[in-house]
């Protein structure tokens, strides 16, 4: 009887590595065949942005100078109006990034570390079942393995989830559906250059719809277009703009500046498949000291924070700790579901709300003012102040605390930002005040360390 992982994911494969490093004999199991050997998915390049709570688990594994190697640095964002202006907004202190890596490559990455590690990987192993009485899980080819433990990391639609569900009759989970869906398409390197600026995120904000690009390595961009799923009137959306005509006149309208490097955008719309987007929250990670689950499996999140992969990464952070912390496996599952399920459902709101920011707020004039107001105060003090944005990316703050400081720093910016027109009209000496009243008693309570995690 092993421990066996479910999923070869970019969550299944840092679990395995870790878990053999600690003299675990884990297997390794995946549904589908080996990346490494397959060319991949054709229209899925999607790219992620890689942030401190991620790199924090790979800098445990001893791995984040790999995986920076296959980075490419973002420091802020770009917009891009209908006119084709550019307003450009740094993500957070001088030299303070993101980093752009493709999912893709990551994975591999993580199947030839995990390999290194000598972890056993069986590919086109799907799972159908969990045999609880006989302690055995049943795979769709026919193959069967005793457990001693399953750790599900089988992505959204995870069965290990599903079979946990069946077992227990206190879990349960919920999906919630984004109205938007996404498409993605490709900025190609122009002479082997990036055709726009590389060292931003770039979006195209228009209230109902938005299109985005990720520098990859290599000089092209990962473009992704969000729209409404459904006919909303004089909103695109998926079910109205179908054809090459119907795209190209949208783009005409709402993205000009960006046709002369998209040279295929109409083809890739109508031939790439369109990618479904949603919140998953499961009320219980575990069942008994047998399964736990992992990742998308456990919180599949809307990608507008940038944080389902590194939270995904980061649960095995909190499970390795909780695994330390007890000789009992059911109590090490209990405390890392206590510990991290509050995290994983605070990021799942914050995205959401990222994604209204993104595509409705972004051009609003008092948004972009409180924005810039925070950064004023950021900048000012920054040992006293930190965006909930820089707190989520740049620290190892738990996500449900930088929720919670976000809400806080909300009052003080619509206070600051009440009765006047722009940042030079700041109020400095009664900013001080809100932070020194309602800021810092919060980051002290909770002594939360607002410094920059160091790669
Ligand atoms: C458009 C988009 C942009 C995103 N951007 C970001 C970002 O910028 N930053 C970020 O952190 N995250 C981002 N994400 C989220 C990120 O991609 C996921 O959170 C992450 O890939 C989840 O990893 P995982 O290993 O948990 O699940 P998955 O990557 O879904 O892996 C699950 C694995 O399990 C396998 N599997 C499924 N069923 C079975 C079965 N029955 N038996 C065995 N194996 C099975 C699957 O084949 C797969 O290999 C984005 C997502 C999308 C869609």
């Amino acid at each position: 009887m092993k421990p066996l992982v479910m999923g070869a994911g970019l969550v299944g494969c840092t679990l395995a590595i870790a878990l053999k490093r600690r003299g675990e004999d884990v297997i390794l199991f995946e549904k589908r065949s080996d990346m490494r050997k397959d060319s991949a998915d054709a229209g899925r390049s999607i790219n992620l942005i890689v942030t401190a709570k991620g790199l924090n688990a790979f800098k445990n594994l001893n791995l984040i100078n790999e995986v920076l190697s296959i980075t490419t640095p973002v420091y802020g964002r770009m917009m891009h109006s209908r006119e084709g202006e550019l307003t450009y907004q740094p993500y957070g202190k001088e030299e303070e990034c993101n980093y752009s890596i493709s999912r893709g490559e990551l994975n591999k990455l993580l199947l030839n570390e995990a390999e290194k590690a000598g972890v056993e990987i069986r590919f086109e192993h799907e799972l159908e079942k969990v045999d609880e009485k006989n302690k055995t899980v049943l795979f769709k080819n026919g193959a069967s393995e005793q457990y001693q433990v399953i750790y599900g990391c089988d992505g959204a639609g995870s069965p290990t989830r599903k079979e946990l569900i069946r077992l227990d009759d206190r879990a349960e989970d919920y999906i919630q559906e984004l109205d938007a869906d996404y498409i993605e398409m490709d900025m190609p390197a122009k002479n082997g250059e990036y055709a726009i600026d590389k060292k931003s995120l770039h979006i195209w904000p228009r209230t109902t719809h938005m299109l985005m690009a990720l520098p990859n390595q290599g000089g092209s961009f990962t473009m992704t277009l969000y729209m409404h799923r459904h006919d909303k009137g004089n909103a695109p959306s998926f079910e109205t703009i179908k054809t090459k005509e119907d795209i190209t006149t949208l783009f005409e309208k709402d993205f000009k500046d960006a046709i002369p490097d998209m040279p295929n955008f109409a083809t890739e719309y109508v031939k790439n498949p369109q990618g479904f987007l949603g919140t998953l929250r499961c009320n219980k990670w575990y069942y008994k000291d047998q399964i736990v689950l992992l990742g998308d499996a456990a919180h599949a999140v809307v990608p507008f924070f940038g944080q389902g992969m590194n939270c995904g990464v980061e649960d095995i952070t909190y499970l390795l700790e909780s695994l330390d912390n007890f000789d009992n496996l059911e109590e090490s599952f209990e405390d890392y579901d206590q510990r991290q399920r509050p995290n994983g459902h605070a990021i799942a709101d914050m995205a959401i709300e990222n994604y209204v920011e993104m595509s409705e707020k972004v051009g609003d004039e008092r948004f972009l003012l409180k924005k810039q107001i925070a950064h004023k105060i950021e900048t000012t003090w920054p040992d006293l102040y930190r965006s909930r944005y820089g707190m989520v990316v740049y620290t190892l703050i738990p996500y449900s605390l930088c929720q919670k400081a976000g809400l806080i720093q909300n009052e003080i910016l619509d206070e600051l930002s009440n009765g006047i027109e722009s940042v030079e009209q700041l109020d400095l000496d009664k900013a001080k005040q809100l932070l020194d009243n309602r800021f810092t008693p919060f980051i002290k309570e909770h002594a939360l360390d607002l410094s920059r995690f160091a790669i």
